[in-house]
């Protein structure tokens, strides 16, 4: 291959017209078409006849020309359902003419879109390509030729041949390449079926029916030669995979509709995706080689940026995704099973998410990825506060669960530090901690403790507001008690509206006192006040940021009546705030019990409370207060494991830093889009305000959930949230990164955009 680009030929335009007359008898105009080693021309005669005459480069061996006729010929005898070149004979009856040391031979022109020109490609194009190629190497199974059994760097058999050009690749990428060709090299290629393949079914030379729905031929045979037949399918889906937004996801669809035409094995299906990175890697290889020899053939690097972009892209997929999705292509479909077997025995109170609903088998840092072959961009999910599957907490659990896990009745040195560094986190004087399983669990104990330390028995809650799924929480929770199913509110519970600046009654520069001065209110009317609950920014209530000054004075009203101020931080804590590690300090002020959950144990369930020793000591009644999995050595090697990703990371300062940019983005798109109403947050816990008008204000309830699907379909993950469930949240893991608030809001963008048609 080293010398074919330098013998590539060089015939003019008139010299094609010239061969064309003198050899097949026909007055036509030509074109030149682009070539990678040989050249073409498109020639067109006076009564609208088209054919290709093909210059061979002089580096090509006539037995394999004659091997890409005979293989025209084979197919178009076959039932494959495709249109196929055929070969026009010379005057002189020969297939191959061979002129001043080239080869030249003239095809029948076949009509057809270039699927390279057709974007977005519907499944059904997708699921073409599969077919159509899957009835090719059918065909192909009875088809042999000498010539076939050759030496030829394109051949993933072959791919060691590559080699020797890494050195011509920077150290990023070779590294990035190397480790693709190793396992190209180490598959089992004797349990593969092998014949002679097409071998170039790349975005070039397909071709498409007008309707860009349907592939009707393949053109270019010169890279035909007898292989792993899996091989043709693996060429396909590396070009399938360039540019496309889920390019898992198009690869799938062209397996599945293959496999449904021509059964592909285990083994075939385990080597598929090797084989389809492979020839990315081949192509980069081979670019590179080139570019050094020819650096001014455009056509040699037509697909090389790409194809970087999209191996970088695939380096970063969780490992063993891909194959599974792949392998996943070749089963019947098992959503409806899933669905089915939900239906059939779990509890039906319990929602899936989405119209459509999904099916995850993997996490990694803000992305989960879904069994078709989709990633998606978690943009609402705080408890994989660390990034989903993080390695340091997966090691830390299994480690710690490999050795040992009992109750808190022995002594353990990762519950040692863990007690020491949680409670290092928090002010004085909150230095008693209770390790739970849930955020629930951890208000149900605060709840417990604050009656045990007034010996009262009312609460105070925000409009709103969830607090946990145990009856007595229910009973806080006005989310759930007015909700649907519902029994209203209970005697001993009073609720104080939410202090929400943009929907509420105050909005001013002293809204924070305006809507404790309600809390104060609230405070006159209990008899026997145990707790104030209050979420140190409202989750359910539609990601709403307390107003200045409105925890002190609330705090001190309670405080006043002998009454505990409880900081429910279960969806704020652990440095979402980006300025602080909790959000209730953003206040100003020091609760007296702190709850926690949601991000503690970043996907394992963990709660904790934290609160004074005075409180405490009331609730040392001499009943015990025994919790068999709370506090265990994996939840604490767990607990421990979150704690260090968040500093050694710098999650708290990312939160910050990028919440602060995604806010602005928000902000600069609300300037371009009337139906947001309000962007608001602090950190990473942000929200976006739906509303029919700006001036009204009315809740535009319908468009949010509308926005949610359009963002799932975009690979995005969001939900809504607010009494009216018009505000979209977002509260991503904080491992988010600029560029993925840079998604976010193109695809928000995008999404907002299609409103305004
Ligand atoms: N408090 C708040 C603010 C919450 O958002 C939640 C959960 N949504 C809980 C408590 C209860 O936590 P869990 O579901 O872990 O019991």
């Amino acid at each position: 291959m080293i010398t074919v680009v330098e013998k590539a030929p060089r015939f003019s335009q008139e010299d094609a017209i010239r061969l064309a007359a003198e050899f097949y008898g026909l007055r036509v105009t030509a074109e030149a078409l682009t070539s990678e080693r040989d050249q073409n021309f498109r020639l067109g005669d006076a009564a609208g006849a088209q054919f290709v005459l093909k210059i061979a480069n002089a580096g090509e061996a006539v037995e394999v020309l004659d091997l890409q006729n005979q293989a025209m010929r084979f197919l178009a005898a076959r039932d494959t359902g495709l249109a196929w070149p055929q070969v026009v004979a010379a005057r002189s009856g020969e297939s191959i003419v061979a002129v001043a040391g080239h080869f030249v031979r003239l095809l029948t022109w076949v009509e057809g879109e270039c699927f390279a020109r057709i974007q977005p490609r519907s499944a059904q194009l997708l699921s073409s390509l599969g077919g159509a190629l899957a009835s090719v190497d059918a065909a192909l199974e009875q088809f042999s030729h000498p010539a076939a059994h050759r030496a030829f760097h394109w051949d993933l058999r072959q791919a060691a041949m590559a080699r020797p050009h890494l050195e011509l690749l920077p150290a990023a990428r070779r590294r990035m390449v190397e480790p693709f060709l190793d396992a190209c090299e180490r598959l089992e290629w004797n349990e593969l079926r092998s014949s002679v393949i097409y071998g170039d079914a790349n975005d070039h030379n397909i071709l498409v029916d007008g309707a860009g729905e349907r592939v009707v031929s393949f053109l270019d045979f010169g890279d035909m030669v007898h292989s792993a037949t899996v091989c043709d399918l693996a060429v396909a889906l590396a070009y399938v995979m360039l540019d496309e937004r889920q390019p898992i996801a198009a690869a799938a669809q062209v397996v599945a509709a293959y496999h449904a035409t021509r059964p592909l094995t285990a083994p075939e299906i385990g080597a598929l995706y090797t084989l389809a990175v492979g020839r990315l890697c081949l192509s980069v290889c081979y670019s590179a080689c080139q570019a050094r020899r020819a650096p001014d053939n455009a056509y040699l690097n037509i697909s090389e940026a790409p194809a970087w972009a999209l191996l970088e892209r695939l380096t970063a997929l969780p490992a063993g995704w891909a194959d599974d999705v792949v392998r996943r292509a070749c089963r019947p479909a098992v959503t409806a099973d899933l669905v089915a077997a939900r239906r059939a025995h779990l509890g039906p109170s319990l929602s899936l998410a989405y119209r459509e609903p999904l099916h995850m088998i993997r996490g990694r840092g803000p992305y989960l990825y879904d069994a078709g072959g989709r990633a998606y961009l978690d943009c609402v999910n705080n408890v994989a506060h660390v990034g989903h599957s993080h390695p340091r907490v997966v090691r830390a659990a299994s480690e710690q669960m490999a050795l040992l896990n009992t109750n808190t009745r022995y002594l353990d040195e990762h519950r040692a530090s863990y007690l020491e560094r949680l409670a290092a986190t928090l002010p004085e004087p909150l230095r008693v901690v209770y390790l739970v399983c849930s955020g629930s669990e951890a208000n149900e104990l605060a709840w417990r403790l604050a009656r045990a330390h007034t010996g009262g028995s009312q609460a105070i809650v925000v409009d709103a507001a969830y607090h946990g799924n145990s009856s007595a929480l229910i009973d806080l929770s006005p989310y759930k008690f007015n909700g649907p199913g519902g029994r209203g509110r209970p005697e001993h519970v009073r609720v104080v509206t939410m202090p929400d600046v943009y929907r509420g009654p105050h909005r001013g520069p002293d809204a924070g006192a305006r809507y404790a001065a309600a809390v104060a209110e609230a405070v006159r009317q209990c008899d026997g006040l145990a707790a104030f609950f209050c979420e140190s920014a409202l989750g359910c209530g539609g990601q709403i940021i307390l107003p200045a000054g409105y925890l002190r004075e609330a705090f001190a009203a309670v405080r006043a009546a002998g009454g505990v101020a409880v900081a429910d931080e279960v969806q704020t804590g652990f440095g979402r705030a980006g300025s602080h590690f909790w959000m209730f300090q953003t206040q100003g002020v020091v609760p007296d019990i702190v709850t926690m959950g949601k991000p503690i144990g970043n996907g394992h369930p963990m709660g904790a409370v934290v609160t004074t020793p005075e409180i405490a000591a009331s609730f040392a009644n001499g009943m015990e207060y025994f919790n068999t999995f709370g506090g265990n050595p994996v939840s604490c090697a767990v607990g421990l494991a979150v704690l260090d990703v968040i500093r050694d990371e710098g999650l708290q300062a990312n939160a910050r830093d990028t919440g602060g940019y995604l806010q602005r983005g928000l902000v600069e798109l609300a300037g371009r889009h009337a139906l947001i109403g309000d962007v608001r947050g602090v950190g990473l816990f942000l929200g976006c305000e739906l509303v029919r008008g700006r001036e009204t204000r009315e809740p535009a309830a319908e468009a949010a959930a509308e926005m949610v699907e359009r963002m799932k379909d975009r690979g995005v993950l969001l939900s809504t949230d607010g009494p009216s469930h018009n505000v979209i949240k977002i509260k991503p893991p904080l491992v988010f990164s600029r560029a993925d608030a840079d998604l976010l809001l193109e695809r928000m963008d995008e999404a907002l955009r299609m409103d305004s048609r």
